[in-house]
């Protein structure tokens, strides 16, 4: 199977964030038939949709040979590992992993839909990711870039490096 281009939202408010992020990111760069091909600077953001302190956000752009059901399960596992729970939805968390984009693959099960739906409607995905790949275009929505209007609103900081 070709490697294929992907990218991974992280996020955290819970905990020391900053830590959590960069151990998840040292996780995903470390999974089998991965490389890591850049990160995100970090992001601090307000939480939408969900209640609790700021939370930190970053992306991952990885080329993978797993397939996307494998990758999922893998980013499941690394927000259990660092002790992720689901006492209520959009509770607090020390880290939450999305699969954003799998290359153009549109996919579409209970479980996993991809890309992921609210990506350019957060700034906190959609920032981090131009940053990595300005000229990003999306299975159905096209160019990213004609989304940063959208949100424009939303209160997002750019952290220096650590
Ligand atoms: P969110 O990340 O949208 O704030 P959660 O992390 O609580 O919400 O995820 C809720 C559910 O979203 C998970 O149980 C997972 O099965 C599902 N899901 C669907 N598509 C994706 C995706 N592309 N990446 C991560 N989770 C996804
Ligand atoms: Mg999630």
């Amino acid at each position: 199977m070709t490697p294929e281009r992907v990218f991974v939202g992280l996020g955290a408010n819970l905990g020391d964030a900053r830590a959590s992020l960069e151990r998840a990111r040292s996780a995903l760069a470390s999974l089998p038939g991965t490389r890591q091909v850049a990160v995100s600077p970090h992001f601090r953001s307000e939480p939408v949709d969900a209640d609790g302190p700021d939370y930190l956000n970053a992306v991952v752009e990885l080329e993978t040979a797993l397939a996307p059901g494998a990758l999922w399960q893998a980013l499941q596992s690394i927000e259990a590992t660092h002790g992720r729970e689901r006492p209520y939805r959009n509770a607090p968390r020390t880290l939450d992993l999305d699969l954003l984009l799998y290359g153009q693959r549109v996919i579409d099960t209970p479980a996993l839909t991809v890309p992921h739906p609210r990506l350019a409607q957060r700034a906190f995905v959609l920032l981090p990711l131009l940053l990595l790949a300005p000229d990003l275009v999306h299975p159905r929505l096209g160019p990213l870039d004609a989304f940063r209007p959208a949100v424009a609103g939303q209160r997002i900081e750019r952290l220096p490096p650590a």
